[in-house]
């Protein structure tokens, strides 16, 4: 059988779950995560959610699920590269987006906004809010009662004043101790895949032109090379074959680049990976080019007027709904009114981070046109 790395997570060593759980019988403790996040209402909802593009602009932009798969897919290739535990690359994966707002970060940033005086709101957070507390499931819990590894790479970052609430899975973030090799890997494979698929998607949409990426070290090398080798391809082919190149060199390189660094470092267990330094990392090069494309893209991409205009309009509807929905707690589903003292606020929050994007419209147009019921 394939044989995991001292320095690995793995069943025998994890933190393990909030609540003790029988031990699974024919699966890993990480494979049993990730099928509860693949069973989890927040999951199937990825489908309607977007990152740049609004799900109803097109059927073939990347939607929260179809990334967050890619995500799982690269990750999961790394790990095994690595011997890490693929299952926990494969349940961080599937479970890091699961926080987000409808709309992106323009749905994010509204709704932070609308919370700054209620503790704020965060992706991150979010998500691990959505698997500790917020899935209705399990008759024994709340949430999906996952292992402290998998929570824990969930939270990729989080504010100091939050960690401090957030007990031993804050810790890290106080002591600037590292998660573990499989959390490190999810993070930047979280990176490869949306610089690539946005950059796929922005010529898709029309939004970037082919022109202005060449300008991009990386893109002209493997753009260069496809049209060497195949000089009559053309359209969407030679944008595939380079995006795939792309991608497939980026993953190499961090595989490299971290097998050199464990190779250096020589960590005996997972205790050691918590206290050395970040051991998943590009290559120097690998990374200007990562940069390079991220500026590309935030300045020609999401800053494009037709992205603006959608994030403006998106940002308007979180902040209408939050808006009525704390002016008046009884406009909201009865589950989402708190008991007792409950904070009403958050619940809202969570109300409004659990909506697609189509849902959010919709309950836009219920509560806001007066012929809608
Ligand atoms: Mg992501």
């Amino acid at each position: 059988m394939f044989e995991l790395a001292p320095y690995a997570v793995s069943s025998a060593n994890t933190r393990g779950r909030q609540l003790a759980d029988p031990p699974p019988l024919h699966r890993s403790e990480f494979q049993r995560d990730r099928d509860r996040i693949v069973h989890s209402t927040a999951f199937r909802r990825l489908e309607y959610k977007t990152q740049v593009f609004v799900n109803h602009e097109g059927d073939l932009f990347r939607t929260r699920l179809t990334h967050s798969l890619e995500v799982a897919q690269i990750a999961r290739g790394i790990a095994r590269a690595l011997r890490l535990n693929e299952d926990l690359a494969e349940a961080i994966s599937l479970a890091h987006d699961l926080g987000h707002t409808p709309f992106g970060h323009a749905g994010q940033e509204a709704l932070n906004e609308c919370m700054r005086d209620h503790g704020g709101f965060e992706h991150n957070l979010q998500s691990l809010r959505t698997v500790d507390l917020l899935e209705e499931r399990y008759a024994a819990f709340d949430g999906l009662n996952l292992c402290f590894e998998t929570r824990e790479g969930i939270v990729k970052h989080c504010s100091l004043e939050n960690a401090r609430q957030l007990g031993a899975l804050g810790e890290r973030f106080l002591d600037r101790t590292r998660p573990s090799l499989e959390a490190q890997i999810c993070n930047l494979a979280d990176e490869i895949a949306y610089n690539n698929h946005d950059v796929d998607d922005g010529l898709r949409a029309g939004l970037i032109k082919l022109e202005q990426l060449e300008e991009l070290d990386l893109f002209a090398r493997h753009v260069g090379d496809v049209r060497r080798a195949y000089p009559r391809l053309g359209g969407r082919r030679l944008i595939h074959e380079t995006i795939r190149r792309m991608i497939n060199t980026q993953v190499c390189d961090l595989i490299d680049s971290t097998a050199g660094n464990i190779a250096r470092l020589l960590p005996r267990d997972i205790a050691e990976v918590r206290l050395g330094p970040a051991l998943v990392t590009f290559s120097e090069e690998s990374f200007e080019a990562q940069r390079q494309m991220k500026r590309f893209l935030r300045t020609q991409l999401y800053q494009h007027y037709q992205v603006l205009r959608m994030a403006s309009k998106a940002q308007r509807i979180v902040s209408d709904l939050f808006a009525a929905f704390t002016s008046n707690s009884r406009l909201l589903p009865p589950q989402y009114q708190a008991a007792g003292d409950g904070d009403q606020v958050r619940r809202v929050a969570d109300y409004i981070a659990g909506m697609t994007d189509r849902y959010a419209i919709k309950e836009h147009r219920r509560l806001f046109t007066v012929s809608e019921s």
